[in-house]
């Protein structure tokens, strides 16, 4: 039933986002992917795509700071998909530091990729997914949507607020054949938990094995990092059929962080 949507999947080149588009790919969906920079390695990641599952996959370099440039992502993915079935509210970055050393910039931008960007591409998808009927609007949240984290005030901030958004978009949409929901991992070995290992070891005073063992998997009970393709998995079924009357909730998978 998902051969022929179409999904719109920011913060795509990389990591989760990446790893969503490509099991969308696999269901035969075809894709606007975003990510930040107009590089020939970004590019290249939606030709492969496209290449390697046969579907439309097109790259859209929208800084997901800046509102216009949002526009004119969800307006490529009007003209060269047909529309937008499916919305990928994905892109984020992080940054850790005690909160009187917290660059105001870094928090600004943070609520503004983490948080302002979902607002933005949500408000301007959900007019055609009432006129069809069907939409499926996932976030990409984390455990921090739920519990906090000393030195990341901005980021935990900013899930909460994703969460929240989401609630009040599944209430708004509930009738109309459109469901919103969080997936919330807890860490996942990708680039974005890479570099906050530095900021971490600096403003814990910790080794990096200290940081991988005794903060990162200290949360999380199972003692694993999540997978990218698990997160990914989640995000297709909640666009199957099956997952219709799944709205306003957030999909915890942290090893059961969040479970203590
Ligand atoms: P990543 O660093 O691998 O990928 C981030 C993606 O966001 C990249 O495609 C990058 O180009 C894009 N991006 C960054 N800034 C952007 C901007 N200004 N405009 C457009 N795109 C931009 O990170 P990831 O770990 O895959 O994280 C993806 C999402 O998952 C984020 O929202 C993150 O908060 C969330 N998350 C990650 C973890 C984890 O442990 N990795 C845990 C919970 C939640």
């Amino acid at each position: 039933m998902l051969k022929g949507k179409s999904a719109i999947v920011t913060g795509a080149t990389s990591g989760i986002g990446l790893a969503i588009a490509r099991g969308f790919a696999k269901e035969g969906m075809n894709l606007l992917i975003d990510g930040f920079g107009d590089t020939p390695a970004n590019h290249k990641v939606a030709a492969d795509i496209a290449a390697e599952f046969n579907v439309t996959c097109v790259f859209s370099p929208a800084d997901m700071s800046k509102p216009a440039e949002i526009a004119g992502m969800v307006d490529l993915a009007n003209k060269s998909l047909g529309g937008v079935d499916v919305l990928v509210n994905n892109a984020g970055i992080q940054f850790v530091a005690p909160v009187e050393e917290f660059p105001p910039e870094k928090w600004d931008a943070i609520i503004a990729i983490n948080l302002t960007a979902a607002f933005h591409c949500t408000r301007l998808v959900v007019p055609q997914m009432k006129t069809k009927g069907w939409g499926r609007i996932i976030n990409t949240a984390s455990a921090h949507a739920s519990v906090a984290s000393p030195f990341k005030s901005a980021y935990v901030s900013a899930k909460h607020g994703l969460y929240g958004f989401t609630k009040t978009i599944a209430l708004e949409v509930a009738t109309n054949g459109i469901t919103a929901n969080c997936i919330s991992p807890g860490y996942v070995w990708t680039p974005l938990v890479e570099h906050q290992i530095p900021e971490t070891m600096a403003a814990r005073h910790l080794t990096r094995e200290q940081v991988i063992n005794d903060v990162l998997l200290h949360a999380q009970p199972t003692k694993q990092f999540v997978t990218v393709e698990e997160v990914a998995g989640i995000a297709v079924f909640l666009c199957t059929d099956a997952a219709k009357n799944i709205t306003g909730t957030n999909i915890a998978v942290d090893g059961g962080w969040t479970a203590e």
